[in-house]
């Protein structure tokens, strides 16, 4: 039991700037997300390390052409797959929580590409659209947003990601099954349900 508990802290890395070039938006931290609820406690951005080690040729790869990632989510716990299953309970774009989202084995991220003002580029439809128009190879979104999507899918797939045919915002290793599931209790600092004292201390 200790040893799992162990080995699950030293799973997750943290994503942030400086270790990683990013820009985070981490958006079920905000009523800003389909929910129109906060779903974390907390803005929080943790990847399984074998998933960090791929973002990092991903952002080495995005660098080389001016361009950095914005994040929206990576490691979402079980028990906010839950929240957002009985939210929406649709099987095209939501994982059920009961096999498991891929997120919530800390290896599945969700992002788009910033160019070198920091602006996000034309994509054709916002995150967690959940249309049709999300789908990669949609041909109903501007010739722009293809190209976009084509420019991440090809810097997401060189640095070793599976991506999912019907998100063009989502990407996870291959082989998902074989790492954990893992809930809130395996962060260093929960993001669902904080302490009073965790609170205090982020807010400061
Ligand atoms: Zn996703």
């Amino acid at each position: 039991m200790v040893d799992l508990f162990l080995k699950n802290h030293m799973a997750l890395t943290e994503i942030s700037p400086p270790d990683f070039d990013v820009e985070l938006q981490i958006v079920y931290s905000t009523s800003d997300n389909f929910t129109e609820e906060p779903i974390y406690a907390r803005s929080g951005c943790y990847l399984h390390q074998d998933a960090a080690e791929r973002l990092s040729k991903s952002v080495r790869l995005a660098a080389s052409l001016g361009l950095r990632f914005k994040i929206f989510d990576a490691f979402r716990p079980s028990e906010a797959q839950w929240a957002l299953w009985r939210h929406t309970p649709d099987s095209d774009f939501l994982a059920d929580p009961r096999h498991g989202s891929p997120h919530s084995r800390g290896v599945a991220v969700d992002l788009t590409l910033l160019d070198s003002s920091g602006t996000a580029l034309e994509m054709g439809t916002a995150f967690d659209a959940f249309t049709p128009l999300s789908h990669h190879g949609s041909m109903e979104v501007s010739a722009k947003a293809q190209h976009n999507r084509h420019l991440l899918l090809g810097i997401m797939t060189t640095a070793g990601w599976d991506f999912y045919q019907n998100e063009w915002w989502h990407y996870q290793l291959f082989e998902t099954q074989k790492y954990e599931l893992l809930s809130d209790s395996d962060l260093p600092v929960p993001m669902m349900h904080l302490h009073e004292h965790e609170r205090q201390k982020i807010q400061k």
